[in-house]
């Protein structure tokens, strides 16, 4: 909170079609806010847009986890972990107020695809692989210690199991953090502003900037830069096609489901690995903010297009499947489903078109041939790794002199404000303030409910009608701070109807 507060979204606009910039990041996900605040922060002028809002991609829809990668020593990526497990460490240091340290609790029943010894050796190497600096080491169970870690698993063949450390984060909220810092160290970042067009200095250049659509206001502003980044994720090939409509595909995604469902029903102390009653995919029971369970997730192939993904009625089928055989007392249905969403992968499309879940995580930054940065892949563990090599790339085609990349060792803002006896609750058994609206448009960008609602606090996952009742309560609020009228209000309320009917409604 110490920071003074960013300039307000007119003068943002007015700032990005005022001078040429060094670079131009477009897309405001965990990877561009990455990739903005290291630039900034070594020296170069950013300017950072963001077509919907700061993380409404796949960045407010993963498993919220910074993590080694368990599951990637099935498939011999050990290289990833150890680059995963260094990444956690440095969080776990850089961001304690986003970055927590979560046991995890691996129970094994008779006849599991992956067998006591099995999971000993995994977890040995998991160790090894963060170099024993991990929050905890692994500890090998009986049944009766499997028990006492969560006495709500079930007993009936349950040979014994495991406990091992990650962290849970909080990802909207670390993307966020990173475009804080970004603008904090001048780079100016607009949310609600779309790439609509790539602009070439002359017929066969080099892009130099691109045309940008402001969604609030409604006019169209000329960017210019020297290097333009594309970090669109899963919208990588859209932003490559302004360039040349015939390219191929860069990106394969995959889709992931959530759903919430009240943690009292579950039982889980901790975080809980399972692997899937339906197919033995590693899937997870992981404890949520405001009183939910988190299950997830899905791992299958899609067509969908990542504005429009949300979770199927199949999806939640499986998920309920796999948290009830490992939980049996919560006998979940579908009535108990609080809240379900879906976001995609952005895998390199590496050529592999198996099993979704085999495919490779890793990351790939090229130019493409009119000189724009594209990057693909990376999940949100190492967002920070894979955005000082993304850096390095642009200050090496830039041949610019700038200072060393810091982020290995700079904390990041980002942090709520502290509670305090006058606070009002928006919602009495949820932990959100009416100080968090007001932060969220003081200091955090927020311009929509949705902004608000969904990920400067977690409203919409925490609630089962997803705060529509209280929307007209915080709109009013936000409308206080932003200018708008009665009937902007209403606007507002039914936008973001809308919104959470796009995100979290389940498709048949
Ligand atoms: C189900 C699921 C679970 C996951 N769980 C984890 C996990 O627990 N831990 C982990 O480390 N990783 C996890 N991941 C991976 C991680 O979430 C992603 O790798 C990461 O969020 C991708 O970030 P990104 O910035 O590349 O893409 P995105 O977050 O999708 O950001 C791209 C942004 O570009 C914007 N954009 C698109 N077009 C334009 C345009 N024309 N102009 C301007 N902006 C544009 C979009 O609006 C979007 O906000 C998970 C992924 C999924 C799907």
């Amino acid at each position: 909170m110490s920071t003074p507060p960013p300039p307000r979204r007119a003068q943002r606009l007015a700032a990005l079609g005022e001078r040429p910039f060094d670079l131009l990041v477009i897309g405001g996900g965990i990877t561009g806010a990455g990739v903005a605040r290291d630039a900034a922060r070594r020296g170069l002028s950013v300017a950072l847009v963001e077509a919907d809002d700061f993380a409404a991609g796949t960045s407010s829809r993963s498993s919220r986890l910074i993590h080694g990668g368990v599951r990637y020593l099935e498939h011999g990526y050990l290289h990833l972990v150890f680059e995963a497990s260094r990444e956690r460490r440095r969080l776990l240091q850089l961001a304690p107020h986003l970055v927590r340290p979560l046991r995890f609790t691996w129970p094994v029943y008779h006849g599991a695809r992956v067998k006591r010894w099995q999971l000993a050796a995994a977890l040995t190497a998991y160790d090894t692989l963060a170099l024993f600096r991990n929050v905890g080491r692994h500890h090998r169970l009986d049944a009766t210690g499997v028990l006492e870690s969560e006495p709500m698993l079930s007993r009936t063949q349950l040979l014994g199991g495991a406990t091992y450390w990650d962290a849970g984060t909080d990802d909207s909220r670390l993307t966020l953090a990173n475009v804080i810092d970004a603008a904090a160290h001048g780079a100016v970042v607009l949310n609600h502003a779309r790439v609509q067009a790539l602009t070439f200095g002359s017929a066969n250049g080099p892009a130099d900037g691109a045309e940008v659509h402001d969604a609030l206001g409604g006019s169209a502003i000329r960017v210019k830069a020297r290097l333009v980044v594309n970090c669109t994720g899963p919208w990588t090939d859209e932003i490559t096609r302004l360039e040349d409509p015939n390219v191929g595909p860069a990106v394969r995604g995959t889709k992931g489901a959530h759903i919430a469902v009240p943690a009292a029903r579950v039982g889980n102390v901790g975080a809980v690995t399972m692997l899937s009653p339906d197919d033995g995919r590693v899937c997870f029971t992981l404890p949520g903010s405001g009183g939910m369970t988190i299950i997830g997730t899905t791992d299958t192939a899609t067509t969908e297009h990542p504005h429009e993904v949300r979770a199927s009625q199949a999806d939640v089928r499986y998920l309920l499947s796999a948290c009830n055989r490992f939980f049996p007392d919560a006998a979940l249905t579908q009535q108990d489903v609080v809240s379900a969403w879906a976001g995609i992968r952005p895998l390199v499309a590496s050529g592999n078109t198996g099993d979704p879940s085999s495919a490779s995580r890793e990351h790939r930054i090229e130019f493409s041939p009119r000189g724009v940065l594209t990057a693909t892949g990376g999940k949100l563990t190492t967002y920070r790794a894979m955005s000082e090599q993304i850096v390095d790339s642009a200050v090496q085609r830039l041949a610019s002199k700038v200072r060393a990349c810091d982020t290995t060792t700079a904390p990041l803002p980002g942090a709520r404000r502290p509670a305090s006896g006058s606070d009002v609750l928006l919602v009495g058994n949820l932990s959100w303030r009416e100080t968090d609206v007001d932060d969220a448009v003081d200091r955090e960008f927020a311009e929509s409910l949705a902004d608000v609602m969904i990920r400067r606090t977690f409203i919409a996952f925490e609630l089962k009608d997803q705060g529509r009742a209280i929307a007209p309560r915080i709109a009013a609020r936000m409308g206080q701070k932003l200018g708008w009228t009665s009937a902007g209000i209403q606007r507002a309320v039914e936008d973001f109807g809308r919104a959470v009917s796009r995100i979290f409604s389940v498709n048949p």
